[in-house]
């Protein structure tokens, strides 16, 4: 079951309210400040019920609810414990084809009411379907605790601000710009700060620099080549998360957080250009000309890229393609999987006085390597050294047996890890003789370690656990 959230405008729509009590107070608020015409039935209503039925702001009927009472009415709400009752009007509700809500009883509910946070004109509404309001609660005092009462005013400065830059006459493109120039500035503090003087100034300045900005449209755009991190969606970079708000179309990868999409402006495209086995090099043509056709239409575009865009992201390629076709563009890195995975599972890719070199490879060319590169590797680690493998998975025996087959002793100690900074994340150690074998439930995205830096692992561990004697 799936509601359809939306915002009824009720002024001087007729609302009945069946039960006065706490939870029909908070509704009775609610509904008079929509200017809903209301009317209450309830015998034993509350003094606070019957001084605003006094005032004239709602009507009351001192009485039971009876079937035929729902006459005229446009939208019902029930807020009794009173299961007769509720029954009845969902019954009458439905004969007359009225909306109607039962409080506590999702089965009678045409419509569901949201935990909501209001800072003047500005609401959110949190719904989970009936399925927790005590988690609808929660979320609604974090949320509120993220919006600072000044957010009411913050949305009435912003209204004018609208209403200057259509007088200013920019076009659609440039007044877009500037709104969001203002709302990713400080502009919010300044006014919970009220220095209007300041916030005066942000106005002026971001309106005079929209009237300086190229017109968007007739000019070229630009590519944003970003780093998304290495999973977690909190791991992007600052200036990475401001180039997706940013942006007019999204091209991203498979392996990019979906949480970090909600970020997009309202209106901005999205586009998943993920590549999958097969078709890399077709997918990969079609993003530089996408790439290419967008920013030359004026538009910024972000290219989202797991981990760094420039380790196994193909990054270069796509910084070439935009020199050869004279698109301008910026480098934003990203942290990546290759050192952030090892770290998220405890094990430090180098060490005072034993690791001092690690070294990244592929796995996916486990096959076609070089002799050079395995042997590379291989001595690499049997001087202390820590071998990383990205896309490990597919090929984790033929990485296994090169390494072995280069010198490495069985008993070389190594790592997967999977989902690495994701809540799941998957830890799994062994040595080359046996970390095949421990492989069951391993999922992709996964990485693997070898060297000696693993067993650190284990050290910090203990350390994190008090096991250690010193
Ligand atoms: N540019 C990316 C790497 C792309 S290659 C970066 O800098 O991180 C894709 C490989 O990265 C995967 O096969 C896996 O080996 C590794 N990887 C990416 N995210 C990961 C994660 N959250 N956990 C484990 N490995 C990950």
């Amino acid at each position: 079951m799936k509601y359809f959230p939306v915002s009824l405008n009720l002024r001087n729509r007729s609302v009945t309210l069946i039960g006065g009590g706490e939870i029909g107070l908070r509704r009775i608020s609610a509904l008079l400040a929509c200017d809903a015409r209301l009317r209450v039935i309830d015998p034993a209503a509350s003094d606070e019920v019957r001084a605003k039925a006094a005032t004239g702001e709602l009507t009351l009927l001192d009485r039971d609810y009876r079937y035929g009472d729902l006459e005229g009415a446009d939208m019902v709400l029930t807020a009794t414990d009173d299961e007769e009752v509720n029954a009845s009007v969902w019954k009458e509700s439905r004969d007359r084809g009225i909306p109607v809500n039962v409080a506590d009883d999702p089965d009678k509910c045409d419509f569901i009411v949201p935990a909501v946070v209001e800072r003047g004109d500005l609401t959110v509404a949190i719904s989970t379907n009936g399925k927790s309001p005590a988690l609808a609660a929660r979320l609604r005092r974090r949320i509120s605790g993220m919006l600072g009462l000044e957010y009411g005013r913050y949305l009435n400065v912003l209204d004018g601000v609208r209403d200057r830059l259509k007088a200013a006459n920019l076009g659609f493109e440039r007044k877009r710009r500037a709104m969001y120039r203002l709302i990713d500035s400080d502009l919010e503090r300044l006014v919970r700060e009220s220095d209007d003087a300041a916030v005066e100034r942000r106005i002026v300045d971001a309106i005079r620099k929209a009237g300086e900005d190229p017109q968007p449209r007739e000019s070229m755009g630009k590519v944003l080549i970003v780093g998304a991190g290495p999973g977690d969606p909190e791991l992007i970079t600052v200036r990475g998360l401001e180039c997706i708000r940013s942006a007019d179309i999204v091209l991203h990868d498979r392996l990019i957080d979906k949480r970090l999409l909600d970020e997009v402006s309202p209106g901005a495209e999205v586009i998943d250009v993920g590549k999958r086995p097969g078709d890399q090099d077709r997918m990969q043509k079609i993003i530089h000309a996408s790439m290419v056709e967008h920013a030359r239409q004026g538009r910024i575009v972000c290219r989202l890229k797991g981990g760094d865009p420039f380790v196994f992201g193909r990054g270069g390629e796509e910084a070439r393609a935009l020199i050869e076709e004279d698109v301008p563009f910026e480098i934003v890195p990203g942290v990546t999987s290759a050192t952030a995975v090892p770290a998220a599972a405890g094990i430090p890719l180098t060490h005072r006085d034993a690791a001092h070199a690690f070294m990244v490879m592929t796995g996916s060319r486990a096959n076609n390597a070089a002799e050079e590169e395995w042997s590379g590797a291989a001595s690499l680690i049997e001087g202390g050294g820590t071998l990383v493998v990205l896309m490990a998975l597919a090929h984790l025996s033929t990485i296994v047996d090169r390494l072995r087959a280069s010198g490495c002793p069985a008993a070389t100690p190594a790592a997967v890890v999977s989902r690495g900074t994701f809540h799941d994340q998957t830890v799994r150690v062994g040595t080359l003789e046996d970390i095949r074998e421990r492989m069951g439930g391993i999922v992709s995205p996964a990485i693997a370690v070898f060297g000696n830096v693993v067993l650190e692992r284990t050290k910090l561990e203990e350390l994190r656990a008090g096991i250690v004697r010193r």
